[in-house]
């Protein structure tokens, strides 16, 4: 391929790209139907688009710079406004220098004749690559001409509680990088020149490595699939990080590692379960950690939903909101009674799901999560939330106990691959009860479900089907964790 390097325009993104991983770039360019599909990208793209314009909504007299028809346009209309003088907030102003062309969310003018740059993130912090890319937008702008004094990510604000409805102020905090973006302006140039040389030459050699997951990349199965197979059961499958210590000394395959150097117990158990192929099962143990556990056993589980922008008063930036709980009440007989709460009308779910957790949850026995901290969590919030139903709530809180540790202690089977995640943990006790053929499968699933059941735009005949289809799978979970639990303590 023989190209003028000068010959290619670049976005922000691509320079990203490039100063993630050269190979992405180019082939971001050059081979862009190797990119997997992005399942998530429409959803990420409408939370930034709300999220920037809510940032918008915070500065009146702010003038957006719409790129029509086309972004000539753009450029032609940020020019205008700046010549003209203009003292209000800009959106979208669009600059150019050596052929990089950028977008900026806010240009603030800071009172002294000088413009604050802020770029607008969905995210809670700023992230590795933000810091890129605001030195790339605010060297392009400075070369355009702009006296950029201060830089920052406007990102939302955690400490942030709506108030009342509407009222945003306080939503976002500058994360000012000024400081921190000021050598990586200075070397854009230079990093600008890398890249098109990159995308003027052959495709780069680059293994898939620790630079592949910062950003997550679209060309992940492409670059994976060019490596020869790796091991049935490689070293990574030991838990919290095991496989390091044996990659560094340059052992990918489990079953060539020396076990009399694993000191963790849990390595060794996984270890052992692994090469054996046996599952690692103490019955006594299960029964004995669930000894204290009184009858009647509340199973219990919540799907929750969290906005980037709250929508509820009371609530935060991401604020986990329980829309849905299913509970199986079990009696010392074994036998079960199954309860469950759903709001999908779109209204602020947390009180008539309080109420029906203090009315469908028996006043005694345990009351048992997979996981049990982020029940614990929803709970204790709706206590705050609601102190008249404290009582009733710090009762079923005093009660929780969680299953996960007592899974972890007690079973392993190699098919787990070093997790004891309830999905990783089901098919190797109870393979008939999977998920598959459910239309919602997992939590991501059913946060998908309630945002397009509370849609004005969703009719009410699927609306009913997405109603059957959560319940189907919230109860599923509180089923399995049945299942697993006598599974654990039965021979
Ligand atoms: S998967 Fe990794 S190596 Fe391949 S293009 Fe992406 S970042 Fe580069």
């Amino acid at each position: 391929m023989s190209v003028a390097p000068r010959a290619f325009g670049l976005s922000k993104s691509r320079i990203t790209y490039f100063e993630q991983c050269p190979k992405r770039l180019w082939l971001s360019v050059h081979r862009p139907e190797l990119a997997e599909t992005d399942e998530g990208a429409e959803a990420r793209f409408a939370i930034g688009h709300e999220v920037g314009a809510a940032a918008c909504s915070l500065l009146p007299g702010g003038v957006m710079v719409e790129a029509k028809p086309d972004l000539s346009a753009a450029l032609a209309t940020t020019k205008a406004l700046l010549e003209s003088g203009h003292e209000d907030p800009i959106f979208e102003a669009t600059f150019q220098h050596d052929g990089v062309l950028v977008r900026v969310d806010i240009l603030e003018p800071n009172g002294i004749g000088g413009w604050h740059m802020a770029e607008v993130k969905s995210s809670t912090k700023p992230k590795d690559y933000h810091v890129n890319d605001l030195a790339t937008q605010v060297w392009v702008a400075r070369e355009a001409g702009v006296p950029i004094e201060s830089a920052a990510i406007r990102h939302l604000d955690t400490d942030f509680v709506l108030e009342g409805d509407g009222s945003l102020d306080g939503l976002f905090f500058d994360s000012d990088l000024t400081s921190n973006i000021k050598d990586r302006v200075e070397t854009r140039a230079e990093v600008v020149a890398a890249a098109r040389e990159t995308l003027a030459g052959e495709e780069p050699s680059i293994l898939p490595g620790s630079h592949c997951d910062g950003l997550p990349c679209n060309f992940a199965a492409y670059c994976e699939g060019a490596l020869p197979p790796g091991p049935q059961w490689p070293v990574t499958v030991l838990p919290y990080g095991g496989g390091n210590h044996w990659l560094r000394r340059g052992v990918e395959d489990l079953f060539e590692i020396d076990p009399t150097m694993l000191t963790n117990p849990t390595h060794q158990r996984v270890y052992k379960a692994t090469i054996t192929g046996e599952p690692d099962h103490s019955i006594e143990g299960a029964r004995s950690a669930m000894a204290d556990w009184r009858f009647p056993r509340t199973w219990l589980d919540f799907e929750t939903i969290a906005f980037a922008i709250p929508r509820w008063v009371g609530t935060r930036p991401y604020q986990q909101v329980p829309f849905q709980f299913s509970a199986h009440v079990e009696a010392e007989d074994g036998s079960l009674q199954h309860h469950e709460f759903l709001s999908l009308d779109g209204a602020d779910p947390r009180r008539a799901c309080a109420e029906a957790l203090v009315t469908m949850i028996p006043s005694s026995g345990a009351v048992v999560a997979y996981n049990a901290g982020f029940e614990k969590a929803r709970l204790r919030e709706l206590c705050e939330f609601f102190p008249d139903l404290a009582d009733d709530l710090n009762s079923i809180i005093d009660r929780v106990v969680d299953l996960l540790p007592v899974t972890r202690a007690n079973w392993y089977h190699r098919d787990q691959r070093g997790s004891w995640s309830i999905k990783a943990v089901l098919p190797t006790v109870a393979p008939d009860l999977d998920y598959t053929e459910l239309e919602v499968k997992d939590g991501g699933n059913a946060q998908a479900a309630y945002l397009e059941a509370i849609s004005p735009t969703t009719t009410d005949d699927r609306r009913a089907a997405l109603d059957v289809a959560l319940r189907t799978y919230c109860g599923r979970d509180t089923e399995a964790m049945i299942v697993l639990a006598r599974h654990l303590t039965q021979n």
